[in-house]
């Protein structure tokens, strides 16, 4: 799924089939938006200056995870903004969020996808399809406050955005990624994972200036019999 005003997955078959030599061959040529699916938001997207996608360090992208798990309160509310006070509760049972750690935000909003009037709020497209846009996001406030108190590598959620549908100045992103934290968007099965103790391997399409990128990011889980 891709934001309203962007470009949407086109792939183009260019050869499929056997050919007269006697070998089966097959290509595409393939067309997208930077921010759409499951995709990275590199610092530059909010931020002059920042790190475009190639930059952004290895380090960021690979790491120990923790989950804040907010579906409870989100999942009757497509408004829904993950707060200071969702941080504080899972610190209350798991300790500080440990220095350099991936945060996943899940709201539960998922298992949405790919129903669009439900994922995004409205099946329009276009400029004007924005202000109909209703999914959950982190607030600003609770952005504020992980800069300012926690050092973590990088963020993602299981919406199409880190700021919520209704946001207009998109902070959050204007936080986070102006101290080079990337954010990723349009994660999924975060449902399956425990609170902590999992790693992360989130590894962008490593497009030159880019802005965004689609993402392959997974998580590995220890089994604990
Ligand atoms: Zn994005």
């Amino acid at each position: 799924m891709y934001w309203v005003t962007a470009k949407e997955f086109k792939l183009d078959i260019v050869a499929k089939g056997d050919t007269d030599k006697g070998f089966f061959y097959a290509a595409n040529n393939f067309e997208t938006a930077e921010h759409g699916g499951t995709h990275i938001d590199a610092p530059i997207h909010f931020s002059k200056g920042k790190q475009s996608v190639e930059e952004i360090p290895l380090e960021k992208l690979i790491g120990h995870g923790i989950k804040i798990d907010v579906s409870a309160n989100a999942s009757n509310n497509p408004d829904y903004l993950v707060s200071i006070e969702d941080f504080s509760n899972w610190e209350k049972e798991n300790g500080l969020i440990p220095e350099g750690a991936i945060v996943l935000l899940d709201t539960g909003h998922s298992k949405h996808y790919p129903d669009k009037i439900k994922y995004l709020g409205t099946d329009k497209r276009g400029s004007e399809a924005i202000k109909l846009l209703h999914f959950p996001g982190l607030s600003p406030e609770a952005a504020t406050w992980l800069v300012e108190n926690r050092t973590i590598n990088a963020i993602g959620i299981d919406t199409p955005s880190i700021d919520f549908g209704q946001s207009e100045y998109f902070k959050s992103h204007v936080i986070l990624l102006s101290e080079n934290i990337p954010a990723f968007e349009n994660i999924t099965n975060l449902d399956q994972l425990p609170q902590k103790d999992f790693e992360i391997i989130a590894l962008p399409m490593k497009i030159k200036d880019g802005s965004g990128a689609p993402l392959r990011i997974i998580a590995k889980v220890e089994e604990t019999i």
